[in-house]
């Protein structure tokens, strides 16, 4: 085998440049590499060929090979790098991000409008330095009834429409047995509010089988209707603006003496009279008097020295009069749509 001039290495050498130059994709790139530099391509047979050729040429010869294939290799590099950058360019080009879009984003809960509202009924008092306190959901007959001065068959029990359950016991019909529990442990002067669910077999457009309570008590030695007054006007303007009124209406309940109950002006129509309300300008909030000499004695609290008023209301009441809302059921049922409205 003759060893190749160096014309024909040039040759050689220009010709693999050109394909190199001439490949516009990667894999056409390689191709022309691969008849070059490949296992048979022309710069490796010849370098394989050196053994054969001419001892006197052979040096040359390598050596040239060698210089040729540098140059042709840092030809693919540089072409290869090009390639790549553009392949990489046309990607960002085509499949371009508009990164201004707005997204799909994640809808955040929120709490539920009855929550919402007996949290701030309790901010209110513990504001007023009231504590809180809690109880079950079932309870006996003499935490619901008759501690709470109603004997077993006095007839204002009729008036709370009791669910029974086994055993005796009862789906709690006021959260006033909490009253109960919390005066047989603290010792006077206290103050506290309790709310939770409460249970009554009562269907109707203000009346849910289950509903929110909240109730407040405060034993002292001098406490009077007066300081109630006061209480449940602050408690009514925070709740629903300066503007709203109150109105007391005598009444009665076993477990307080004298006792009232109070509607607060429509807040919808300012007390002028509208469907809300209907057309009287107030609406029944909830029922208040002074803690029954009987109740306390039932806690072992001295009704001689110490005296306390008591008050309750519906929790979902304040949130239909607050939301204008038409019905009680509007806020028990799962539907999603009508509770973001609120
Ligand atoms: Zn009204």
């Amino acid at each position: 085998m003759t060893s190749r001039t160096s014309q024909e290495l040039a040759e050689l050498e220009r010709e693999a440049v050109e394909a190199i130059e001439a490949a516009d994709s990667l894999p056409r790139l390689l191709e022309a590499r691969s008849q070059v530099l490949g296992r048979k391509g022309t710069i490796t047979e010849s370098l394989r060929g050196i053994g054969a050729a001419d001892p006197a040429d052979r040096a040359r010869l390598g050596r040239e090979l060698n210089l040729a294939k540098q140059r042709i290799e840092a030809r693919f590099a540089d072409r290869r790098a090009a390639l790549e950058a553009g392949a990489r360019e046309r990607e960002l080009r085509e499949h371009r991000l508009d990164v201004t879009l707005p997204g799909t984003g994640l809808r955040s809960g929120h709490l539920h409008p009855v929550t919402q509202l007996e949290r701030e009924m309790v901010a209110f008092f513990t504001g007023l330095g009231f504590s809180i306190e809690d109880g079950p959901q079932v309870e006996t007959d003499y935490n619901n009834f008759e501690a709470l001065n109603f004997p077993p068959d006095h007839p204002a029990r009729d008036m709370q429409d009791t669910f029974y359950v086994e055993g005796g016991n009862l789906l709690r019909t006021h959260t006033s047995p909490v009253q109960i529990r919390a005066m047989q442990r603290l010792e006077p002067p206290f103050r506290f509010v309790v709310t939770g669910r409460v249970y009554r077999h009562d269907f109707g457009p203000r009346s849910s089988p289950m509903f929110h309570q909240i109730e407040g008590v405060m034993v002292d030695e001098r406490t009077s209707f007066g300081d109630l007054k006061g209480i449940l006007y602050a408690f009514a303007r925070q709740l629903f603006g300066a503007r709203v009124d109150l109105r007391f209406r005598a009444s009665y309940f076993p477990f307080t003496e004298p006792s009232a109950e109070f509607d607060v002006t429509c807040p919808n129509c300012a007390g002028a009279g509208c469907g809300t309300c209907s057309q009287s300008g107030w609406i029944e909030w909830g029922g208040c008097g002074m803690v029954h000499p009987r109740v306390l004695e039932n806690c072992q609290i001295d009704a001689e020295r110490y005296q306390g008023f008591a008050f309750g209301m519906g929790i979902d009441r304040a949130a239909m009069i607050r939301f204008g809302l038409p019905s009680i059921h509007v806020l028990f049922e799962p539907d999603a749509r009508i509770l973001e409205q609120i």
